[in-house]
């Protein structure tokens, strides 16, 4: 079944929709049962192609795929793989345009504030894979017994399967494709029901890189079906999962005691204290709460501001709301595009129906915008007095929203912005050194931001959940990831007994 991404009926194919295949051992094959599903578009709403809904014999053919071209691959040296990888970042530099414009017709990211930055930074991610993987020092230990000498070596797990969502459709696979593919795993890349082709069309440019068969093999599919049969197959070793926690705590029971590598969602609160630069705090978290719609796991989510800032604070962020320009994401003057898919819009209004409800007060937006193609197009919303125990303090909204909330001492802001299930990236502004450190100290999080945006990010940047939180297991970014996705094994030679 295709995925139900908008409300209205969807019959129109857009000029050139084509009929796309999936990669197995370095083929491009249609699915054994023949069976294809419609991909539509958010943005226009059009059907934009058609793929594979791969068989479970295909999926048993993709890992015993990767399973023999993993016996080769581990015995590439590190050099040799880095070479490779980097063809792989020559060879998505070669295609940006093409991969940006797929990817905003099938998730509505803008084309040119975002898109294209976005297919950028995902060729970053396996040249600094391919440096990292070339300085992997893994140490020697001293023995209590002089005869005795003791190495260790970092080998790669074996056969990953990637699991990502349609947010980032090609960065955050490349997060995790790069260093997997640097360190010597073989990797079946899922991508989400709601981007595969810009999955499909990401995998053969990486194949164009000279990739051995069998290194990346693709298969598009819904998470329940094609997700949860590669998760569970026994010839897979390792999972590297970006998504929900929903979905992050199915795939840990389903999966067992396979190694895995779990990334997902935030709420992510930013504080605003009494002392901090209103203008710029302003400005930088409605960039949190706006960018990629808010459709980002780090996006600001909740604002908690200083009571004596409160007022100036509101009317700073009605005015940065204002700036935005929801639109088509193909004009270059858009900044903000529609909504990916109907389960994120209708969320959107739960959330925001679930505020107003409880005494939050819309100051800006705070509906789906009219005339445009499809009903997935927000109004950036502002909205204040958002009480503690409305939806939006405990889950992820995961659209264009600033909610606010006004709170008393700095101890208090602590309580709050720790509450929850969620601690993945925070946001603190502050001139304060002393008090940064304070809240440093004490908030549940994997990140904290002081003085930019929760979406601030590098891709080398270690980058995951807090302890006691459901937001990850592990850690994103550069050497981390590569961290993640190789083993130590440890030799013990008693040379004593050696010619
Ligand atoms: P999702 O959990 O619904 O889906 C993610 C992927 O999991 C998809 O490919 C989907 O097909 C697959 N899947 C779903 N059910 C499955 C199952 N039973 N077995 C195996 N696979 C299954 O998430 P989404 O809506 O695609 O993405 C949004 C979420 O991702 C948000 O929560 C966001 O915060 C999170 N996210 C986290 C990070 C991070 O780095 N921490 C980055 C981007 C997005």
């Amino acid at each position: 079944m295709p995925p139900a991404k908008l409300t209205q009926p969807l019959t129109k194919e857009r000029p050139g929709a084509k009929h796309h295949k999936m990669l197995i051992d370095g083929e491009w094959v249609a699915s054994s049962t023949g069976e294809e599903t419609a991909v539509h578009s958010p943005v226009t709403g059009e059907i934009i192609g058609y793929v594979p809904v791969p068989s479970p014999q295909d999926v048993d053919r993709a890992v015993k795929s990767s399973r023999a071209a993993f016996e080769k691959f581990r015995q590439w040296g590190p050099f040799d793989r880095a070479q490779l990888t980097h063809r792989i970042a020559q060879s998505i530099d070669k295609r940006i345009e093409e991969l940006a414009r797929m990817s905003t017709l099938e998730s509505g990211k803008p084309y040119t504030a975002e898109a294209i930055g976005c297919v950028t930074e995902s060729a970053e991610n396996f040249r600094i894979a391919a440096e990292d993987v070339k300085r992997q020092e893994s140490p020697i230990i001293p023995a209590r017994d002089p005869n005795k000498r003791i190495y260790t070596f970092y080998r790669p797990y074996g056969v990953w399967v990637c699991i990502t969502p349609w947010n980032f459709p090609t960065l955050i696979p490349s997060e995790l494709l790069g260093p997997g593919i640097a360190s010597g795993n073989t990797i079946i890349f899922k991508p989400s029901e709601y981007t595969p082709i810009t999955g499909l069309l990401f995998s053969e440019i990486i194949q164009d890189a000279d990739l051995p068969p069998g290194v990346l093999n693709c298969l598009p599919g819904a998470g329940p079906t094609v997700g949860d049969q590669l998760i569970t197959h026994p010839g897979v070793d390792a999972i590297g999962f970006i998504g929900s926690d929903r979905t992050g705590l199915m795939i840990s029971q389903r999966a067992g005691l396979k190694h895995k590598l779990l990334e997902m969602g935030g709420n992510g609160p930013t504080i605003i204290l009494d002392d901090a630069n209103l203008e710029k705090a302003a400005e930088l978290t409605a960039f949190g709460c706006f960018y990629d719609s808010g459709q980002v796991c780090c996006a600001t989510e909740r604002i908690l501001v200083s009571q004596r800032v409160y007022p100036e604070f509101k009317e700073r962020m009605v005015d940065q709301a204002r700036k935005i320009v929801l639109g088509d994401p193909f004009d270059p003057a858009t900044t903000m595009g529609p909504l990916c898919n109907e389960m994120t819009a209708a969320k959107m209004d739960r959330h925001l129906a679930d505020a107003v409800k409880l005494g939050g007060k819309v100051l800006f937006g705070g509906k789906r915008a009219t005339g445009f193609p499809t009903n997935l197009y927000y109004e950036p919303t502002v909205i204040a007095d958002v009480p503690e125990g409305a939806l939006i303090h405990s889950e992820e909204s995961f659209g264009p929203l600033a909610a606010m909330l006004q709170v008393d001492s700095d101890d208090e802001l602590i309580r709050i912005a720790n509450s929850g299930k969620y601690g993945l990236q925070m946001g603190l502004f502050t001139s304060s050194l002393k008090r940064t450190m304070y809240f440093a100290d004490r908030l549940k999080t994997g990140n904290l931001v002081v003085n930019d945006s929760t979406d601030y990010w590098e891709p080398h940047v270690p980058f995951g959940g807090g302890g006691g939180t459901v937001s990850g297991h592990g850690r994103i970014g550069g050497k981390y990831t590569l961290q993640n996705m190789v083993y130590l094994n440890t030799i013990v030679i008693d040379y004593a007994n050696t010619r």
